[in-house]
């Protein structure tokens, strides 16, 4: 059941490299078919099995031989070790599916924020709506769906605060990413997400400052380290929140 994960993992992040590339680009996500980016030759089935063709072809186009970014097997087995672990810990549940919907997008939020700086609308309303299934479908039953929503209030609200005093330090896309995470992880595992995230984003702020890589005029996006912080309380948030409570 695992390999079944893993499996579809690596064929769904073989799917968002195609959202990653044409998105941005505003084309038709489903034709036409995958191309090479350079010479423009259709890719056969062989060209297309995730991670292996990379492999296979030795990061190069089978047509031209132009080199392929390794950005694409790279998505591809996050995606599918994050497929596999979500299954490790939920288990055949709606939780591990709705998890693994919403881990695929923010792959594509993550990369797509880390390189136009910005959080596209689409995948915004899309996370919105899969978080409104969550609390709809898993969590209203259990009686969690106020306090939910609450987080993810909290945390859009906590983000606005952050952009109105920052003036611009960081961006909207980042209060409703902080909502959709509330929505989906509830109080204790929003605020571990979000303490991940600042801890990331300070260390690696600091060292592109003092490496002299940007200037304090330059912003860091904080999308991805928001979302390094959902995957980090998705797999061991428990724990550690458990742990931290108990230490006092
Ligand atoms: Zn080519």
């Amino acid at each position: 059941m695992v390999l079944l994960f893993l499996t579809y993992g690596l064929i769904i992040g073989s799917f968002l490299n195609v959202l990653i590339f044409r998105l941005p680009l505003g084309e038709n996500i489903a034709f036409p078919p995958s191309r090479c980016n350079d010479c423009g030759n259709r890719l056969k089935p062989i060209h297309m099995i995730p991670v292996a063709s990379y492999m296979y072809l030795k990061g190069k186009c089978g047509y031209c031989g132009k080199r392929i970014s390794p950005q694409y097997p790279i998505v591809e087995l996050t995606n599918g070790i994050l497929y596999a672990l979500l299954y490790l810990r939920f288990g055949l549940s709606p939780e591990s599916v709705i998890f693994a919907i919403a881990s695929s997008l923010f792959i594509v939020i993550g990369i797509l924020d880390f390189r136009y700086q910005d959080i596209f609308n689409v995948t915004i309303w899309f996370g919105m709506i899969i978080s409104g299934i969550f609390l709809t479908f898993v969590q209203l039953s259990s009686g969690n769906a106020i306090e939910y929503m609450l987080a993810g209030a909290a945390g859009f609200g906590l983000m606005a605060l952050v952009i109105l005093i920052t003036r611009g330090g960081m961006g909207w896309g980042d209060a409703w990413l902080l909502l959709i995470i509330g929505m989906l992880l509830g109080p204790s595992l929003t605020a571990f997400a979000f303490f991940i995230a600042s801890i990331a984003g300070g260390i690696v702020g600091t060292y592109l400052l003092t490496a002299r890589k940007m200037g304090r005029r330059d912003s860091v996006p904080f999308g991805p380290f928001l979302i390094i912080g959902f995957y980090g309380a998705l797999l061991i948030g428990q724990e550690a929140v458990r742990a931290y409570l108990s230490a006092f």
